[in-house]
């Protein structure tokens, strides 16, 4: 199969993008490098079966040409991360919601499978634990930014299935919870490449708020195969919304402690208000579990890999950067 990966130099494009090569798909990269970055992808440079276009979904040529070629699009392309959202919510929305209509144009040319990436943040504030696709979402007051990504991630999945029902376009909706694992960036705020830094460095690991919240982090490979066997089961996915991501829930106070100990590390905990960590009345989620029935009921999918294996993984990762930069 022939397939585009929009935002394909991110973190979970670059996993996705390894995926698809060593079972011999072919596979163009679309990245603007905004958050993506060359590093990641530069050891598919000179693969038969890899290209790569520098370029914003904004410039409709590169897009339709992409497109045209393509048999299915990952549109993973989007403004992520909660400290970015904050500081720049313009360019968070105009990226999601403009950035996945020109998708959906391209992809109704030319009937390509779609599979759009969305966010667990689509449910907000709920409180029924776990959350599933059906439940009803419930955002913050439009006065705070913060909320201004799960809204235009919802927009993104109302395009979709609005193209699936009008034009009957295959397409599929991924609600992604934490993923992390190697190769992910702290600058946008993700907490576990940031604590597992802090640790490597000694330095005091940042608990935003109390740390009593909780999330549950599903390893990026986890992540990756669930994509992988959506793709292949277009039949029974397209129309369809789910949530990916592991129902191992930790507090962020139990993870801080458990990258201390995996690290070997003499950090401590420094607690740091949230109006400090981001921005005055900044609101977080307190819990977000994922109800994971409806994937693995669809294509048999759930996630194999623990937290200390992710841990482990991201440790291992970023020692060997650090040894890399030393180096050069
Ligand atoms: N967090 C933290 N310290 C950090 C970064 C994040 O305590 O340095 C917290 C953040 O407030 C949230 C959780 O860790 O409660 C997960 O944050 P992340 O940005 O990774 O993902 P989110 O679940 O907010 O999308």
């Amino acid at each position: 199969m022939h397939i585009l990966i929009t935002g394909g130099a991110g973190f979970i494009g670059t996993h996705l993008t390894r995926r698809l090569l060593a079972r011999g798909d072919t596979v163009s990269i679309l990245d603007n490098l905004s958050t993506g970055n060359l590093d990641n992808i530069r050891e598919f440079t000179g693969h038969p079966l890899y290209s790569f276009a520098i370029d914003t979904l904004d410039n409709p040529l590169v897009l339709d040409r992409l497109a045209s070629q393509a048999d299915a699009i990952f549109h993973l392309a989007a403004a992520v991360g909660v400290q970015l959202v904050v500081e720049r919510p313009t360019e968070t929305i105009e990226t999601n919601v403009l950035g996945t209509h020109a998708v959906l144009r391209a992809a109704r040319r030319y009937r390509c499978r779609t599979i759009i990436a969305s966010t667990s943040e689509v449910y907000g504030k709920g409180i029924k634990i776990p959350f599933s696709e059906e439940d009803d979402l419930l955002l913050g007051s439009s006065a705070r930014s913060r909320w201004s990504y799960a809204a235009s991630k919802l927009l993104d999945e109302f395009l979709g299935l609005a193209a699936y029902r009008e034009f009957g376009l295959p397409v599929t909706i991924v609600r992604f919870f934490n993923t992390v694992g190697p190769g992910q960036t702290g600058r946008y705020g993700m907490v576990v490449p940031r604590f597992v830094r802090q640790a490597i460095h000694g330095e005091p690991i940042t608990v935003y708020g109390d740390g009593e919240q909780s999330r549950c982090f599903c390893h990026v490979q986890d992540t990756v195969r669930a994509l992988e066997f959506l793709l292949d089961r277009p039949d029974s996915t397209v129309g369809e919304i789910y949530n990916i991501g592991t129902n191992h829930e930790v507090t962020i106070n139990e993870l801080a402690h458990e990258v201390i100990a995996r690290s070997a590390s003499s950090s401590s905990l420094r607690h740091v208000p949230y109006s400090e960590a981001y921005a005055p009345g900044f609101e977080d989620m307190r819990r977000r579990v994922p109800d994971i029935t409806k994937i693995r009921q669809a294509v048999g999918w759930q996630p194999s890999r623990t937290l200390n294996e992710i841990l482990d993984d991201v440790i291992t990762y970023e020692r060997q950067r650090l040894d890399s930069v030393a180096v050069a």
